[in-house]
């Protein structure tokens, strides 16, 4: 994409970012409004609008490298764990795919404030939304 996607600028370098990482597929860099210091962003350098859409060629290279940044951010910022996530479509607010590679500490005060959880009515409302994924399943394999 040209022009329009801010982060299309950033894998082209025609806008700073602060990049930690890239290759031929991919580039990483600091998002700017972080969670906490240390939180990334990795993105394809070709414009995928989400998860969805990402050519299945890129699928292993994008999550090893997200291994890998998850490992270096721990080690920089001498976290103990990370929050990897993707928002697709709902709550994205660039609609370019990207990771979010994000340091975690013990009570470090992002736990449960936006999963709350909720339970099954019963258990056939549990076995009617496994079945309807299963299905999807075999329909997309077929
Ligand atoms: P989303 O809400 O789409 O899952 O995440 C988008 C992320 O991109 C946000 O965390 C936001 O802070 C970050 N972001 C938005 N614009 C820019 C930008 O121009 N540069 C960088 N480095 N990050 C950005
Ligand atoms: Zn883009």
């Amino acid at each position: 994409m040209n022009g329009a996607c801010i982060f299309c600028d950033i894998a082209a370098r025609a806008v700073e970012a602060g990049l930690v990482y890239e290759d031929a597929d991919s580039i990483a860099f600091l998002d700017t409004h972080p969670l906490f210091p240390g939180h990334v962003l990795l993105c394809p350098r070709e414009h995928y609008v989400t998860l969805l859409e990402l050519p299945t060629r890129l699928t292993g290279p994008m999550f090893a490298t997200t291994q890998l940044l998850a490992r270096a951010v721990e080690n920089a910022l001498d976290a103990e764990g990370t929050f990897i996530a993707i928002n697709n479509r709902v709550s994205q607010t660039v609609p370019h795919l990207h990771i979010h590679i994000v340091p975690r500490r013990r009570r470090d005060g992002l736990k449960g404030f936006f999963w709350p959880r909720q339970h099954y009515t019963d258990d056939a409302a549990r076995e009617a939304v496994r079945d309807a994924i299963e299905r999807e399943v075999q329909k997309l394999k077929t």
